[in-house]
């Protein structure tokens, strides 16, 4: 077992004592726009703050309304009622923590009218162009940032990040892409581009004395073509420590940029290469982020010096004392993030509060808070994917007595097949963390037992809840029991393996990763070699944003020829999550795949899949044709108890199959078992 020697040492920073180097990374959470805003924000943190965390970032505030991200974000200014802030500051200092607020320009990214930059040139995932910021608007700008900071710390925080990276407003000011015209002090050379930044640090400075925290979040590659290379990035970070940044964190790629930064097919650790060159530049501590969620790997940042303290946000989100575990030596108990954003960033993106799939409670703590039940029950849980492992470990956390019966050798249903898909080993993680809970936890786990009815009539269980879970459709198409076709379940349980022509029948998420099985490259998502070869990422940081070329050039295609079909007439993919499927579609496209829409399908004989488009027959040659057409709820065992009698709860795909991911199936196992 790897001790966490270093990453459990404290760090003092001018008059601030961290307890650990685990810092919470901000995050867009929206929680602000539920309700019991204040109350809500102030357990999120707390929960954390008591979980030992050594700080934590809140999400971003604007300093003045145009650098608003979007219309109802929240500005920090003069205007600001600080009573809500001091809420949450005080519930984090009570839990023994330390927090600071994030200051966040969002630039020429703002989703509003009044959207600024240091040029007018609009970027590519925002229809509004900016306003160039004058000289005096620029001057006005530093103001409010430093404004801010004084502001932050009468609200009681311990400190401030000011957000220098991602490509919102100070990171457009630093590279050339978004700062070539400008002729006055804040262009027109290096220098000149670093000047905002470097203005803003020491009017912030000015301000707060020398005893607050002014966290700098820098660059370390813009992945962006004439974005900032490594040698300026070096020399930015020298210079605004010098105008009095107590410590650089470091972040990675631009929103715009056309590389993936935080999905989980990036390998863990393949952006660290980026932290040290900030490191190697600045004597202040350094934190590293991005694809970090694991204590090992955090450990073994900073003991080969890549960093000073390690950044992880949604790590935090999927598991509040993560820091506790890690300090009582309980890593395998930690819920890791598998770095799905299903959860999280996919519902930020879509105007919706973030969650985590792994942990539903996180930014709901106030609905769940923890209460031993009154009656302790004996309760049987029927199957063991991720509702019934979900619903089983929360009962038995609360004290419930829990018998779950799996038909199958192992644990995990669905998250097997998951799991095998290329980007998606974090799954394995999940299964990891049920499996040692259900472990401590001492709950009855029977393998290899298939539940029948009249056994669970006769036993004495208070409660008996039904996680059967799902089956592949099978199609009414003639000639679907053709041996050339399979299911999804036959592939990724690897009972089957489909030839080298290949027809994918629907384009849901499973049609998609089974696409990916067979062309994917599962390398690619485990060694951060291989990831930054195939994307054009120069790990040498010598080319202007750190890329090497257009994103996947030099990849070679498959041998396998696949194909992907579905009725609807619309796009292939586009309910794919917004944060990963364009990563999945990139990937695909170069490896060939083709994609059909508005498929009627007629038969399948030994020549393949016939079908029409628009009244057109064809035919594609394929040797095997591989169903991924949804799923039908695996009900028998509730049909026969219900003859007998028997009430039983349903959770999971067992209850609705339509549209069902493992959000909903653990969500909805987590809420029934704090309810039993
Ligand atoms: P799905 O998203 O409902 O897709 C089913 C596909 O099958 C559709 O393309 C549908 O398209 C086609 N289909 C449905 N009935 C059919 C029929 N009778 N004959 C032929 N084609 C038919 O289901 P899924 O792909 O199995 O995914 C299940 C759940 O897992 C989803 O909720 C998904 O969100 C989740 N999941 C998510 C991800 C992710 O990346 N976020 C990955 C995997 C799974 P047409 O009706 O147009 O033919
Ligand atoms: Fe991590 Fe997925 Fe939870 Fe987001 S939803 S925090 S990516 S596990």
């Amino acid at each position: 077992m790897t001790s966490h020697l270093r990453l459990l040492e404290p760090l003092t920073v001018g008059s601030t004592t961290l307890r650990n180097r685990i810092v919470m990374g901000a995050m867009h959470t929206r929680l602000e726009t539920l309700d019991r805003p204040t109350e809500r924000i102030a357990e999120f943190y707390a929960a954390r703050a008591r979980g030992e965390v050594g700080l934590i970032l809140t999400n971003g505030y604007a300093p003045n309304p145009e650098g608003r991200l979007e219309e109802d974000s929240e500005v920090f200014d003069d205007s600001t009622d600080l009573g809500p802030h001091r809420v949450i500051t005080d519930a984090v200092h009570e839990a023994g923590g330390h927090i600071a607020l994030q200051i966040l320009h969002a630039g020429r990214y703002a989703k509003h009218p009044s959207a600024v930059g240091p040029g007018e040139d609009r970027a590519r995932i925002n229809p509004i162009a900016p306003r160039m910021l004058s000289t005096d608007d620029v001057r006005d700008t530093i103001a409010a940032f430093a404004r801010t900071t004084e502001l932050a710390r009468l609200a009681g925080y311990d400190g401030v990040e000011i957000m220098g990276s991602e490509g919102y407003l100070i990171n457009e000011f630093t590279a050339e892409l978004t700062n070539y015209l400008r002729d006055d002090d804040f262009g027109g050379s290096f220098e000149g581009r670093c000047r905002f930044p470097v203005e803003i640090l020491a009017a912030a400075r000015e301000r707060v004395g020398e005893d607050f925290l002014l966290i700098y979040r820098i660059s370390a590659i813009d992945l962006v073509d004439r974005g900032m290379t490594g040698q300026e990035i070096a020399d930015l970070a020298r210079r605004v420590e010098m105008a009095g940044a107590d410590i650089l964190n470091t972040g990675i790629g631009w929103h715009e940029s056309a590389i993936p930064t935080i999905a989980a097919s990036i390998p863990r650790g393949a952006w660290t290469f980026a932290a040290k060159n900030v490191k190697d530049a600045v004597s202040v501590p350094v934190i590293v982020s991005n694809r970090i969620n694991d204590p090992d790997l955090a450990e073994e940042l900073l003991a080969d010096g890549t960093g000073d303290l390690v950044s992880m946000a949604r790590p935090l989100l999927a598991d509040p004392d993560f820091a506790a575990k890690v300090r009582t030596g309980r890593s395998e108990e930690i819920n890791t993030c598998i770095g799905c954003n299903q959860a999280c960033l996919d519902r930020i993106f879509t105007n919706r509060t973030a969650s985590c799939m792994v942990n539903p409670r996180a930014g709901y703590e106030i609905e769940f808070t923890r209460r031993d039940p009154r009656v302790r029950k004996r309760i049987a849980v029927v199957g063991a994917g991720p509702a019934g492992l979900a619903f089983a470990v929360n009962a038995a956390e609360l004290g419930h007595r829990v018998t779950l019966l799996e038909a199958g050798d192992t644990l995990g249903g669905q998250i097997n097949l998951a799991r095998v898909v290329p980007g998606k080993a974090e799954f394995s993680e999940l299964l990891r963390y049920f499996t040692v809970r259900l472990d401590k936890l001492g709950v009855d786990v029977r393998l290899g037992t298939r539940a029948d009815a009249d056994t669970l009539a006769s036993a004495e269980f208070d409660d008996i809840v039904l996680a059967t879970g799902v089956r592949a459709r099978v199609p009414a198409i003639e000639g679907v029991d053709h041996p050339m076709v399979m299911t999804y379940t036959d592939v990724l349980a690897g009972h089957r393996v489909p030839g080298r022509r290949v027809a994918i029948i629907g384009a849901g998420g499973i049609g998609f990763d089974v696409a990916e099985y067979l062309l994917g490259d599962a390398e690619e998502s485990l060694d951060p070699k291989a990831f930054r070869r195939a994307w054009g990422v120069d790990e040498t940081l010598s080319a202007p944003g750190g890329l090497t070329g257009p994103p996947r050039a030099d990849v070679p295609p498959p041998s396998r020829q696949v194909t992907m079909l579905q009725r609807k007439t619309g796009r292939l993919g586009g309910g794919l999550g917004k944060s990963t499927g364009w990563i999945l579609k990139a990937r695909l496209r170069q490896a060939g795949l083709r994609m059909i829409a508005g498929a009627t399908y007629a038969r399948i004989t030994d020549e393949g899949l016939h079908y029409a488009v628009d009244g057109q027959p064809a035919l594609l040659e394929v040797d095997s044709v591989v169903l991924c057409a949804g799923q039908e709820s695996e009900r028998t065992l509730l049909d026969e108890l219900a003859e007998r009698g028997v009430r039983a709860q349903v959770i999971g795909g067992a209850g609705v199959a339509a549209e069902l991911d493992a959000v909903r199936a653990i969500d909805q196992a987590t809420r029934l078992a704090v309810a039993i």
